[in-house]
């Protein structure tokens, strides 16, 4: 390890301590470099850039003492640390292989019986989070050839606005799915809203109408929450097996957690579901072949929970304070990577894993309820 910056004859390094920022990429190991030679040699000089150029490119800083002939460095050596022996499952590149198959599909329908899918908005209040998820939702739409339609409302404006609003959506033929914003100002009823979209046009899939089918056997939902359908359409494409397998979700949330679950066990698998308050998620996560984490906790999830070889969905989006960011924090995922990406077959990033289907699934969706409506399945 500590020969990394051994660039002449000249210098040698000592005194090396290896330290890491708890569950992240990067390891860093504080070194010093002396050089045995005059400040005004060649070998001096060569030696100062060459230390200089590596603490640029690799992201580590070091403390020059010329006068010394000493740098003190703290060196980033995260290529030596971070090897993974786990398939990456790129949810970024399969997003966009099923956007595209669904441009294609929606073009064919246009051409021959006219039919352009349509997916409505309602964004209310002024978050700027929210906003940014219905412009990209947009954005989205537009690129496959989905028509957009969008309707803005004040923080202050009643639950009855609102409801008028979903009540002209689920009349208008050219609105196929139906999407309201989560979450609302406190001032209304999450519940009375959501119910109000009707099921044919529920592309969120949240409606307890879509979620009772879902739980129940021999009956379809119409729509299928689009995140965890995002989880499961990943392993399909990645080739996992689900059937008779040992799946553990880790979350319950009406929103993630307990449809993935459900949605596990309809392909067969046998599934267990943690939460806060069961006791030794570590042993239990540990018997699972498949392993869906949906909790909101940065890195809860360490390699010694994951069975060697189990395939690993991470669904959790958490940001961390860093700053060697320019925006200060980076986002990571409920699993600890660099451990579990040692141990698991299989596994997804953050970003880039589960994140980018969630659009592509809210797609599918409304493609979906269109060929439901004019019949064209
Ligand atoms: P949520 O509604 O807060 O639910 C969190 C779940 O985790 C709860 O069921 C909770 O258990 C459980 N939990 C919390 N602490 C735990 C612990 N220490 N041990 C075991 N279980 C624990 O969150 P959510 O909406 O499902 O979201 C979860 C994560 O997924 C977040 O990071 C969110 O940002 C991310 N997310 C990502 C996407 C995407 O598109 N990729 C979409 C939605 C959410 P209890 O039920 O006992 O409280």
């Amino acid at each position: 390890m500590a020969s990394a910056a051994a660039t002449s004859s000249t210098a040698t390094m000592f005194g090396s301590a290896a330290a890491s920022d708890g569950c992240s990429r990067r390891v860093f190991v504080t070194t010093t470099v002396q050089v045995r030679a005059s400040q005004s040699s060649p070998a001096f000089l060569r030696t100062s850039r060459a230390i200089k150029t590596y603490a640029s490119c690799s992201n580590s800083s070091v403390v020059n003492e010329p006068q010394l002939g000493r740098w003190h460095m703290k060196l980033s050596i995260a290529a030596l640390v971070t090897e993974a022996s786990a398939k990456v499952i790129d949810g970024k590149a399969t997003a966009k292989e099923i956007r595209e198959e669904i441009a294609a599909e929606i073009s064919k329908m246009k051409e021959s019986s006219g039919v352009v899918p349509g997916l409505a908005v309602i964004l209310v209040g002024e978050r700027k989070d929210s906003a940014t998820y219905v412009r990209n939702k947009k954005k989205a739409c537009e690129a496959v050839g989905i028509k957009s339609y969008e309707v803005h409302l004040a923080e202050d404006c009643s639950e009855q606005e609102v409801l008028e609003h979903i009540s002209a959506f689920n009349d208008d033929p050219a609105v196929n799915g139906i999407l309201v914003q989560l979450p609302l100002p406190s001032h209304m009823n999450e519940q009375n809203i959501l119910n109000a979209v009707c099921i044919e046009k529920d592309v969120d899939g949240f409606s307890p109408l879509n979620i009772g089918r879902l739980a129940m056997r021999d009956r379809e939902p119409l729509f299928v929450p689009c995140t965890p359908k995002g989880c499961i359409e990943l392993l399909h494409r990645y080739g996992v097996p689900i059937k008779g397998k040992r799946a553990v979700v880790i979350g319950r949330s009406n929103i993630v957690g307990m449809p993935a679950a459900l949605l596990l066990q309809r392909e067969d698998a046998t599934v267990t579901v943690v939460h806060s308050r069961t006791k030794n998620p570590e042993a239990i996560t540990r018997e699972a072949d498949i392993v869906i984490t949906a909790v909101g906790q940065p890195n809860m999830v360490r390699g010694s929970w994951i069975k060697p070889g189990a395939v690993v969905i991470d669904v959790g989006i958490n940001p961390v304070e860093d700053t060697s960011c320019s925006r200060g924090y980076r986002l990571v995922g409920d699993v600890c990577y660099e451990e579990a990406s040692k141990i698991a077959s299989a596994i997804t990033p953050v970003p880039g894993g589960v994140g980018p289907m969630t659009i592509a699934m809210l797609l599918s969706n409304t493609l979906s309820a269109a060929k439901r409506a004019y019949n064209l399945e």
